[in-house]
């Protein structure tokens, strides 16, 4: 009876060591939200907070990518529409497979269609990370085409301000690096709403994709430090 008892409790103790080694690690996050909605700021300030990557597609887009494609995607990113899901599948997959992203990551930009959520899912499975954590940040319309178009851009490094005099008449330099901020090329009216549409056309098929994950939306009009206050204690409370 004693020797039975105790094989049992070593059967429950290698259970509960395979299954830690097991257990999914990492902590992937996905920023949902309109153009404009902050969703750079904000993986930026995550990133700070949990020691990861803030991995913005628009950015490694507009950085180039060094393929033979380039010149194509500045045109589609231009007339703000959306560069194919196979190049960006690839484009990512490369991204997460490098060493930063092993404890997780913020992705700022992906996914953006049917295609890609799907290759994000698998791609969490076959690296051993947990499902992800979902911020979908909300604001305005008004408030989206009044931010872009009052938005500045280190082409550098990606850091923005905003500027609400005329943003035309205004120069200034990167507070990180010096650079000279600039309009980003579609950051114009005919383009903002070419983006706010087909931003709309897809994020709630992307919220169904990611249904019973952690999903939480949050109004994203207080200002960035106490959004991502807020944002951190979420990840906190949520996982
Ligand atoms: P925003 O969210 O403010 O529109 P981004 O910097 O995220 O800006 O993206 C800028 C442009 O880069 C998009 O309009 C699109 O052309 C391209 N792009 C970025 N991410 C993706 C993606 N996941 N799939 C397809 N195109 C993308």
């Amino acid at each position: 009876m004693h020797t039975q008892l105790i094989a049992a409790q070593l059967e429950r103790k290698q259970l509960r060591a395979s299954s830690r080694k097991h257990r999914p690690r990492g902590l992937p996050i996905i920023l949902f939200g309109p153009p404009g909605s902050g969703k750079g700021t904000q993986a930026r300030l995550l990133a700070g907070k949990f020691g990861i990557p803030a991995i913005s597609t628009g950015e490694m887009l507009r950085h180039g990518t060094g393929c033979a494609f380039d010149k194509t995607i500045q045109r589609t990113m231009q007339a703000g529409q959306l560069i194919s899901d196979e190049l960006m599948n690839h484009l990512l997959g490369a991204r997460l497979k490098r060493p930063d992203c092993a404890n997780g990551f913020i992705l700022d930009g992906f996914p953006r269609s049917v295609s890609q959520a799907e290759y994000l899912k698998s791609f969490l499975k076959d690296l051993g990370m947990p499902r992800p954590i979902i911020f979908h940040l909300t604001v305005p319309d008004a408030e989206v085409v009044r931010r872009l178009t009052h938005r500045l851009e280190c082409p550098t490094c990606g850091e923005t301000i905003s500027v609400d005099g005329d943003p035309d008449v205004i120069t200034c330099t990167c507070s990180h690096d010096g650079a000279k901020l600039g309009h980003r090329d579609d950051d114009v009216a005919e383009t903002i709403y070419t983006r706010l549409k087909s931003y709309k056309a897809t994020v709630a098929e992307m919220v169904r994709i990611f249904a019973g994950d952690s999903y939480f939306e949050v109004g994203a009009m207080e200002a960035p430090n106490s959004v991502a206050a807020h944002l951190a204690e979420l990840v906190r409370t949520g996982i």
